[in-house]
Order: structure tokens, then C-alpha cells, then sequence
């Protein structure tokens, strides 16, 4: 199936390129719902969604833009074991684990006839660059995923321990594969954060306590307090300094993202409070907090994938995802879509 639907994006290639004055696709096609509804205004596209309706929420890459790669075809990852998980007893460990984050997402309510999370056959890991992801273990403590898929490889560093993140190894590797697929941090959702640290809500959702952060009495005596309250409060100045700020503040690439609907505390995209905060103890639960809800309410961590990250994933990658229909070159479901928009002088 999959083989004669690369057949037909090609054919439909070269029929689209020998016509003339097409129109450029839409970039928000891919985020078209079942129900027809278009996430996003096309015209003004890097202006967040005002939801009407409190059912449905989205944090999510826009394929292909700015820093976020393509949708994977057929919405199926497949992963391979990179260069740093060298033992059988580390590979198995992290084969096990990523079924079980997997699993965690199937469970809540994603069909693996429609999207897939796999590990790649000798083939499939036989060649770097392949458009497989490789997963690695991380060297330099923290964990992080491309978001989507470059065709020059993908990349997702895990940390095999159960005292860092949510606390919890599984829900920290299906938080990572929630990237993988697309999806951004809840957290780091401009709308929930106020002007003064580069949002755009007009009523604050948290109170970011900065100094609590691990790194920040370090940068404090390198960079003296003026810069570091700077970097507490711009994302750009927290990427600047290395600062881990940069992982709670909104990004300003959240402009290419897509927002909206209410603030999902139960998302497993969420940062718990405690999350990266100095901690005396050997737990999460004994670190300082980071930031809470404005009333002080703490975050908790969350153990397995909302209903909204459900709708949010599902969004991404439709039923009607291409396994059973015709996917066009044009479209952001076609891994030839980059290349119809440079041939066609669309480049976004
Ligand atoms: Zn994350």
C-alpha cells in the first residue's frame, strides 16, 4: 500500500509540474479535522486561535516550518537504537520501555491502525540519515526530541532513570515521543503567559519562580543579576546564556505552532512544578518549585496522555491520513511537499 501510494505522489508530481499557476497549498491543510474545521487562519497564520469551544485544545507543530520537521508517513515512526545504547541488557531495556510509552499512548485512546511507533528493521537502521529516528542515551542530562521528521534523520535522547522529569522513566519517554510526533509543550503556550515574558495572555496562568531553577545562581555569578533577570524572562535571552529558563518561557517559534482552547493541567506535555528546580533530595517530589499556577496551586507530574493530547495527536495525524487514500504532492501529508513548494517557489 505504501509502495503505490509513493507511486501516485510521484506521478502526481510530475503532473503538477507541468502545470502552470497553481496556487500555493494551504499550510494549514494539514491540521484540517475530520469534521472539515480548519485549526488556524490561513491568511494570518502566526495569530493564536481564540477557541469558542472548551472541547478541544492543541499545542502542535506546524509541519515543515520553521524549526519543526514533516509529519511522519503514514503516521508511523520508526525508531533505531543509536550509537550510545551499545549493551544488550541497555537495548533491551529501552526496547521494552518504549513499547510500554507507546503503549501508554495506544491506551488512551490513539489507534495503531492509524499511527505507529516501531522499531526499524535491520534495513531500516542500516543507513544514517534514512528519515528513521534515532533514539540515544543522554550524555549531558537532559532529554529532548526533534519535533516531527527531517529526512536527514531525527533524533531522541533519553534518560533510563526514574528520578528525573515527571519521575517516572515511561511517562518521561512517552512525553518524548509526543514530540517525535509533533507536539509542543503545553506549558510553553504563548497564551498563557503575559507580555512581560514574551506571551500574550493578558491575565497571567503562572507564577515562575526563576531563581528556583537549578542553573541559576550559576548564572547569576557568571552573568551578574541584571542579565540573569533578563534571561528569566525572554526566551531568546535564556537559549543566549544556556539557561533552562528556556524550557518554560514561550518560544517565540511557538509563533509557527498552534495553540489553543483552555490550558490543559492533565497533559503529559505539561512540565510539572518541581521540574528542573534545585533539589536537596533523591526525588522529584523534593525539588523546589519552578513555577505553579498563579493561586500557587502546584503542577503535578502526569503519568500517562490526556484526552486533549489524544485530539491533539489525532489531529496531526487524521484517519484519513494517507495509508488508504491518494496523498498529493502538495499536500503536508506528502513527504514531497518540500519539494513542490520550492519547485513551485512556495517555500515557507
Ligand atoms: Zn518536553
Amino acid at each position: 500500500m505504501w509502495q503505490s501510494y509513493l507511486k501516485i505522489s510521484r506521478l502526481t508530481l510530475v503532473f503538477i509540474l507541468l502545470t502552470t499557476s497553481l496556487a500555493c497549498p494551504d499550510p494549514w491543510e494539514a491540521l484540517r479535522l475530520p469534521d472539515g474545521k480548519i485549526i488556524g487562519g490561513a491568511s494570518k497564520p502566526l495569530t493564536l486561535r481564540n477557541e469558542s469551544s472548551h472541547d478541544k485544545r492543541w499545542m502542535q507543530m506546524v509541519p515543515g516550518r520553521f524549526g519543526y520537521g514533516d509529519l511522519w508517513p503514514g503516521g508511523t515512526i520508526i525508531y533505531c537504537m543509536g550509537a550510545s545504547i551499545t549493551g544488550a541488557a541497555d537495548r533491551t531495556d529501552m526496547r521494552l520501555s518504549l513499547q510500554a510509552a507507546w503503549k501508554l499512548w495506544v491506551d488512551a485512546g490513539i489507534d495503531p491502525n492509524v499511527q505507529d511507533f516501531r522499531e526499524g528493521t535491520v534495513g531500516d537502521c542500516s543507513s544514517p540519515g534514512n528519515g528513521a529516528l534515532t533514539v540515544e542515551i543522554s550524555s549531558d542530562g537532559t532529554m529532548h526530541s526533534n519535533y516531527g521528521r527531517y529526512s536527514d534523520g531525527s533524533v531522541m535522547v533519553l534518560i533510563p532513570r526514574n528520578d528525573v522529569g515527571m519521575g517516572d522513566k515511561i511517562a518521561n519517554y512517552a512525553h518524548e515521543i509526543g514530540h517525535a510526533f509533533g507536539l509542543l509543550h503545553e506549558h510553553q503556550r504563548p497564551d498563557v503567559w503575559t507580555a512581560e515574558y514574551g506571551g500574550t495572555a493578558v491575565t497571567p496562568s503562572f507564577f515562575f519562580n526563576c531563581q528556583n531553577l537549578k542553573d541559576f545562581a550559576a548564572l547569576e555569578a557568571t552573568r551578574g543579576a541584571k542579565s540573569a533577570g533578563e534571561a528569566c524572562q525572554s526566551y531568546s535571552k535564556a537559549i543566549e546564556f544556556e539557561f533552562s529558563a528556556s524550557h518554560f518561557l514561550p518560544e517565540p517559534r511557538d509563533e509557527s505552532g498552534v495553540a489553543g482552547g483552555p490550558l490543559d493541567l492533565k497533559s503529559i506535555m505539561i512540565y510539572p512544578s518541581r521540574a528542573g528546580g534545585i533539589n536537596p533530595g533523591t526525588t522529584p517530589a523534593t525539588g523546589r518549585l519552578v513555577y505553579t499556577l498563579w493561586d500557587g496551586t502546584e503542577i503535578l507530574p502526569r503519568f500517562v496522555p490526556s484526552q486533549f493530547d489524544v485530539k491533539n495527536m489525532k489531529s496531526l495525524y487524521p484517519a484519513t491520513a494517507p495509508q488508504t487514500t491518494p496523498c498529493f504532492a502538495f499536500q503536508a501529508c506528502s513527504p514531497f511537499q518540500h519539494m513542490f513548494n520550492q519547485v513551485v517557489g512556495c517555500r515557507r
